[in-house]
């Protein structure tokens, strides 16, 4: 189907189109399309809105302005309105209603603190005015719950992330810039000189309050290689994660050189517990092969174990789903994270026109896993959205008491510093009022390790005072 939005507010544009793919993921937003109006006027003390197309009665609602707002509050008001309006309008034209309802664009949680802070109760708001449901709206009320205490804390310090792109294989759903070991022509040890030329560059003065080495699969490098970086990060017992996404990655010996450089937590991630599946999505290892990583871990040290999994992979029942949920639950990891399958740019899905309508599973799957997962004693600590997933679901993060991954709320939430080293890592500066900065390192590994003394100059200069 092809549709066109229109509107008086030009920079409200992106924003009702996210609304319109929202519901309908496969249209087409095209100029010849069928012709949705969505238009905003001033009039006496507050607004008035209007929906139009051909395909449904016209929506106009008109809407009060509180004395006392300011511009700025009148406009993100007035969007909001908007955008609320032709959700509805597309509520009434297709008969489905969607769980986030006219939420795009904004973090959840940030949503939430924002409407504590302007003291709303963000519940009722969430529901009444942005239509959210309100299984999703506990959800929030919990992670924010959970985060209490730690979100903020200690702005004295700063976060480290460091970036190992290299993989065994491609998964069918991977966007990341992740290159596929080539055992013959290894650039591993080039790219291991630069990495760590890179992490000992980083300003030192700084106490840290959580490191975390991604990918890609950290631990597809050898171990000795691997030894190099972690020693290098130096880390003095700070939570300290290594994503060992690949259970087929993980050896008695490098679970060893894990537990002597300090590392605190470990993510295997499982995806699913149906060969099957993961035969399907590329991943080239087997069901057993996660059960042995795991073992290992468990017996290598006293670490944390993370498993991330993933909604609405190809051929999956809800059964499948449930089993994979039931069988982590009985493995009893201190976190869990539950993805939902996102059709990204650069991908395999992608690339073949993967079709990942969900007609009400996905949202079937999130919820067991939340009320299973809470049941199991786990609570949500994080979350985010992104675009192109199944049945407009979320990522959550759940995790045991007193086992939440400080890393993981710092950088969703933005309220820390990042020091990132490696290709592709970002480092970020929080300079207060809500502006952040970014510097982005090279995602090419080749031009990383060309271009690694001018990226280190610049890095030193970001991070100058
Ligand atoms: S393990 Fe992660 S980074 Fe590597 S290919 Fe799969 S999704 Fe991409």
């Amino acid at each position: 189907m092809k549709l066109r939005v229109e509107t008086n507010r030009e920079n409200t544009l992106n924003e009702l189109e996210e609304v319109i793919r929202a519901f309908a993921p496969h249209a087409v937003l095209d100029m010849d399309g069928e012709l949705i109006s969505a238009e905003i006027s001033e009039i006496i003390a507050g607004v008035h809105t209007s929906i139009r197309s051909s395909l449904a009665p016209e929506i106009n609602r008109e809407y009060a302005m509180e004395d006392g707002l300011s511009d700025l509050m009148k406009k993100r008001l007035s969007k909001r309105y908007l955008k609320r309006d032709l959700y509805d309008y597309l509520v009434i034209l297709t008969g489905k209603t969607l769980s986030y309802g006219s939420l795009t664009g904004i973090r959840p949680t940030k949503l939430y603190y924002e409407l504590i802070s302007e003291g709303v109760d963000p519940e009722s708001r969430l529901t009444d005015f942005f239509r959210v449901t309100p299984n999703k709206v506990r959800l929030l009320g919990d992670i924010v719950a959970t985060q209490d205490g730690i979100i903020g804390a200690e702005p004295e310090k700063v976060d480290w992330f460091v970036n190992i792109p290299f993989c065994p294989s491609r998964c069918a759903y991977c966007s990341f810039l992740s290159e596929v070991i080539r055992p013959k022509k290894s650039n591993l040890p080039a790219y291991t000189d630069a990495l760590i030329r890179d992490i000992l560059a980083v300003p030192s003065s700084r106490p840290r309050r959580a490191i975390y080495v991604g990918g890609g699969t950290p631990t597809s490098l050898e171990p000795d290689l691997l030894d190099r970086i972690l020693a290098s990060i130096d880390a003095k017992g700070e939570e300290f994660t290594v994503e060992a996404g690949r259970p087929e990655t993980l050896s008695e010996e490098k679970v060893a050189v894990l537990r002597s450089r300090g590392v605190t937590r470990v993510s295997v991630n499982p995806q699913s517990f149906k060969q099957e599946t993961l035969d399907l999505i590329g991943r080239r290892h087997t069901v057993e092969d996660i059960f042995r990583a795991y073992d290992l871990v468990r017996k290598g040290g006293d670490f944390d174990v993370n498993m991330d999994f993933i909604t609405m992979l190809p051929g999956e029942s809800f059964e499948d789903f449930r089993r994979s949920m039931e069988i982590a639950i009985d493995l009893a990891p201190e976190n869990v994270t539950v993805h939902s399958l996102s059709v990204k740019r650069g991908s395999v899905f992608a690339e073949n026109g993967y079709d990942n309508r969900s007609d009400g599973l996905a949202e079937r799957m999130s919820d067991f896993a939340c009320d299973a997962l809470e049941r199991a004693g786990y609570r949500p600590y994080y979350i985010y959205r992104q675009k192109n997933t199944s049945g407009r679901q979320e990522n959550v993060g759940y995790a045991k008491p007193g086992k939440v991954c400080r890393y993981n709320v710092d950088i969703m939430e933005e309220t820390h510093d990042i020091y990132a080293s490696g290709a592709g890592a970002i480092s970020k500066r929080l300079f207060g009022n809500g502006r952040i900065e970014r510097l982005a390192e090279v995602k090419e590994i080749r031009g990383y390790l060309e271009r690694i003394d001018e990226l280190i100059e610049k890095k030193i200069a970001f991070f100058k005072d």
